[in-house]
């Protein structure tokens, strides 16, 4: 149906439509293309009413949905295990409408006192003005979470492995304390991947993406994601976690944080290589722990597939196929240490992101951790010694080479 053409007008009509024209074909493109378009056109009036109803499957606005933004979400939902998924335009958007869409006035969250700096932020400093209390709380001691819940507890929120030093949550342990008080626990994915662990499988109602890092890989995309699945424990109800989740679809419009046609191209891109890039990374992140744990210069290294590691027993019981391309080591002399591995790396950039196909160093004292005095952070183990490496997909030779020549500057 559509309109007939508008082939015969003056330049001004030629010029806006026939350049709008969408092609027929019998046959379908092998890929998605880019739905590059704001708004759908219907073919008549009470069409509308059909789609607004539900009775025919349509499109209506790209702020409400896009069928490449869908495609993502279902892919997304797909991996991890999950009923459904939103894309946002970023990983802190898709965060905070998770969490907007469950609390209100009254309400307690606790968190892992050791999370992503912005989402820590926005828990500290906005969250509160909202009338909704947090409390930090070390998510590794059970004892601890179980002591900071309350009746109005909504949320525990944690990660899977937790940034700079890449410690592994007990999800089975968190998810049972969560339900038993009427709490979704809410876990971060975005070190491990769906390639690696599925947090609703373990119990997990609210699974985080920073799509930026790994499910992308490429470095050149900013997007998000919450899902929403009712995984293998079955805490929380299928009804209920179905009205959140059409709560935070509908945060996303109502804010307006969602991702560009574009950017769900190139993530959908992405993830068609996600296990293959998840098993280099972890192939290459493995040898080169070892290789650092070795070194006379190095005094620790943060990594759970080491046998070492406090979390190794972790590990091994949630990620499955590899221990992830997220490591961190001190190295002898603080800062001063740190600077000179740091400039002297010839293939590895500092970066203060991760997860893309090439090794980039960071350093959390000066980027993540930046706003806690030096004396605190040594107490956390984010001392200035600390650098933090995501491990790249290159050889594995040329990725040692270039820290044994950089190591052996000090
Ligand atoms: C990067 C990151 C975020 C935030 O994602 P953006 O896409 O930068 O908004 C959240 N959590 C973790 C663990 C991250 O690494």
């Amino acid at each position: 149906m559509g309109k007939t053409e508008r082939k015969s007008g003056k330049i001004s009509t030629k010029a806006v439509h026939v350049a709008s024209k969408v092609p027929f074909s019998v046959t379908r493109p092998k890929v998605p293309p880019i739905f590059t378009t704001s708004v759908f056109t219907f073919d008549y009036l009470d069409q509308v009413d059909e789609v607004y109803e539900g009775k025919a499957k349509g499109y209506v606005y790209s702020r409400m949905s896009n069928p490449g933004v869908n495609l993502v979400e279902e892919a997304v939902a797909s991996l991890e295990n999950g009923e459904e998924a939103v894309a946002f335009s970023s990983g802190m958007a898709a965060i905070v409408s998770a969490i907007l869409a469950r609390v209100r006035a009254g309400d307690h969250i606790v968190a892992s006192s050791v999370i992503y700096g912005g989402t820590y932020s926005f828990l500290r400093d906005e969250i509160p003005l909202r009338g909704v209390n947090v409390t930090f709380v070390d998510t590794n001691d059970l004892a601890a979470v179980k002591a900071a819940m309350r009746p109005e507890t909504r949320i525990l929120y944690c990660e899977t492995i937790s940034n700079p030093l890449m410690e592994v949550a007990d999800l089975e342990g968190l998810s049972e304390i969560a339900h038993r008080h009427g709490a979704y626990l809410y876990v971060d994915n975005t070190f491990a991947s769906p390639a690696l662990c599925r947090p609703l499988e373990y119990g997990a109602d609210v699974v985080l993406h920073s799509g930026t890092k790994y499910l992308n890989g490429h470095s050149d995309v900013t997007m998000g994601l919450a899902i929403i699945g009712q995984g293998s424990t079955g805490g929380t109800s299928a009804a209920e976690l179905k009205t959140l989740a059409s709560r935070i679809r509908s945060l996303a419009s109502t804010y307006g944080s969602v991702p560009s046609p574009f950017d769900s191209w190139l993530l959908l891109r992405g993830i068609r290589t996600l296990p293959l890039r998840m098993e280099r990374h972890s192939e290459n992140a493995i040898k080169l722990a070892s290789f650092l744990e070795a070194h006379p210069s190095v005094t620790a290294v943060y990594y759970p597939g080491l046998e070492t590691s406090p979390y190794h027993h972790l590990a091994k019981k949630y990620l499955d196929g590899g221990f992830g391309g997220m490591l961190s080591f001190e190295v002898k002399g603080g800062l001063d240490g740190a600077r000179k591995v740091i400039d002297s790396l010839r293939m590895a950039e500092l970066v203060p992101s991760l997860a893309g196909v090439a090794t980039t160093v960071s350093h959390p004292g000066k980027t993540s951790h930046r706003s806690i005095p030096l004396a605190e952070r040594e107490k956390l183990g984010v001392g200035d010694g600390l650098i933090r490496v995501s491990v790249g997909i290159e050889d594995y030779e040329d990725i040692e080479k270039d820290f044994r020549e950089a190591l052996a500057t000090l």
